[in-house]
């Protein structure tokens, strides 16, 4: 078993790893910024060690620091925990090369799936269903790719290969402006990633984004936990996550976790992972797989019952993963609200003091926040300041517990969300289920 876990990461992820570690009997180690000297989990953490100046280029993004941080502080293995380093295929292969272990995929997993070429490439194979699209890179072959545009048929989306965080794609309407938007799509990926390979798909125009949570040991076996919706987005942000992912029946979840799982199988997938889909009209389309945790696995944990967290660790220490597919029953629904220290209109970053913070309660409420009363929220990362997530027997139950809860919630000192949670929440057509990904956009009136 692991003695000791380094956390290579901050916030609320951090205190989430710590808990799990906790629970598992793993001692912990805290490596934190100037800015974040007193960080609940940092203030929790058996030990903690300072890599580095606030910004996290100079801190959380400092590898030989961390490492350094692992060494003097005799840690077994290290947890990225979600951003930052987590899907960073060289941090992994530096973490395993300097003797620890990488709580995460192999480092060539991550470079497979990071590559969306070569990931959906994968995925092909493995019989996940995927956007219509180019089949591979687009070449210079002008006539070729003016043909397979119009086969696809307008509006085609351009992507690049190395894009990540909703940059480097480009919508197409028309045949007129295609090969001037490759043309910009392969400048600014060029620029932006170091890599100039694009790619076609069809642009599909109001899509719900519905994704599927996998896990795979180190013994070959792998099983899926269901899906989730996060189609309330904000600019590319997920703002409310569920479980399940309304309207969609027992026998699509079947076909398409399973297909995931014979895809991590095939891959030698080793850890959590999710794989992304659109979802329109009765059909999944792959668009891309998170090789870590994410930020909304708690939905999937309350509706299913697995510490996804905790799992994580013991595969990382070489465990046979301790369910079987047919172990997982999904039971209620669960919502849950991102909390972000941001003005509710303006959305502008609102760090700084909280004067006084009141927790929610309840039958099914959970939070997972590193904020307490007197805490100064740093200027220097994410805005994200907790979650909450309520769990209900049913979609309505859940809603009136996470409304009752986000009611109840006082941060002050600070701006938050919580106004736009609160509406959200009671707006009829999220009430409904089932909106697509530019619902919350049109009524932010956006
Ligand atoms: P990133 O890695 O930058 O998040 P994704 O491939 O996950 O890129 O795409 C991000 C978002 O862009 C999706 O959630 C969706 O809103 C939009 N998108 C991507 N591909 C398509 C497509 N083929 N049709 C419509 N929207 C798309």
């Amino acid at each position: 078993m692991i003695e000791k876990l380094l956390i290579a990461n901050r916030g609320e992820i951090a205190l989430r790893i710590l808990r799990a570690c906790r629970e598992l009997g793993i001692k912990t180690v805290a490596v934190h910024s100037e800015a974040d000297r007193d960080l609940k989990p940092v203030l929790l953490a058996d030990e903690s060690v300072c890599i580095g100046p606030a910004p996290s280029s100079e801190s959380y993004l400092n590898v030989p620091a961390i490492i350094s941080a692992a060494e003097v502080t005799d840690t077994v293995a290290i947890h990225p925990g979600y951003g930052f380093l987590s899907e960073n295929a060289d941090f992994a292969e530096r973490v395993e090369r300097s003797g620890f272990i990488f709580v995460g995929p192999k480092p060539e997993t991550i470079r497979l799936m990071g590559d969306k070429v070569s990931a959906i490439r994968a995925m092909k194979e493995a019989g996940v269903p995927c956007v219509p699209g180019s089949d591979g890179p687009l070449d210079d072959n002008r006539k070729h790719t003016l043909a397979l545009a119009r086969e696809i048929g307008y509006p085609v989306i351009i992507k690049a290969a190395g894009g990540g965080g909703g940059r480097g794609m480009r919508v197409v309407h028309s045949e007129a402006s295609l090969l001037n938007a490759i043309a910009l799509t392969r400048a600014e990926a060029a620029a932006a990633f170091g890599n100039d390979t694009v790619y076609m798909e069809k642009y599909l125009e109001r899509p719900r984004h519905v994704e599927f949570q996998l896990m795979a040991d180190t013994q070959g076996n792998a099983i899926h936990l269901g899906e989730r919706d996060c189609s309330m987005q904000r600019r590319h942000q997920k703002v409310v996550e569920e479980a399940p992912a309304p309207g969609i029946t027992e026998a699509q979840r079947r076909t398409i976790g399973e297909r995931c799982a014979e895809a991590c199988r095939r891959i030698g997938y080793r850890g959590v992972g999710t794989f992304e889909f659109l979802y329109e009209d009765g059909e999944f389309y792959f668009i891309e797989m998170n090789t870590r945790v994410q930020v909304e696995h708690p939905v999937t944990e309350m509706v299913t019952g697995v510490d996804i967290v905790k799992e994580q660790i013991l595969i990382a220490a070489g465990e046979p993963l301790r369910y079987r597919q047919e172990d997982i029953q999904l039971r209620g629904h669960a919502i849950e609200c991102r909390l972000n220290a941001e003005h509710p209109e303006t959305f502008l970053p609102s760090p700084g003091r909280i004067r006084e913070f009141h927790a929610p309660g309840g039958p099914g409420i959970r939070l997972e926040t590193h904020i307490y009363s007197g805490y100064t929220v740093p200027p220097h990362y994410d805005s994200m300041i907790g979650k909450l997530i309520a769990h209900g027997e049913d979609r309505r139950s859940a809603i009136a517990r996470l409304c009752n809860a986000l009611r109840e919630t006082v941060i002050d000192g600070i701006h938050t969300n919580l106004p736009l949670q609160r509406r959200i929440l009671t707006d009829a057509v999220f009430q409904k289920g089932g909106a697509n990904i530019h619902y919350l956009e049109k009524k932010l009136g956006m």
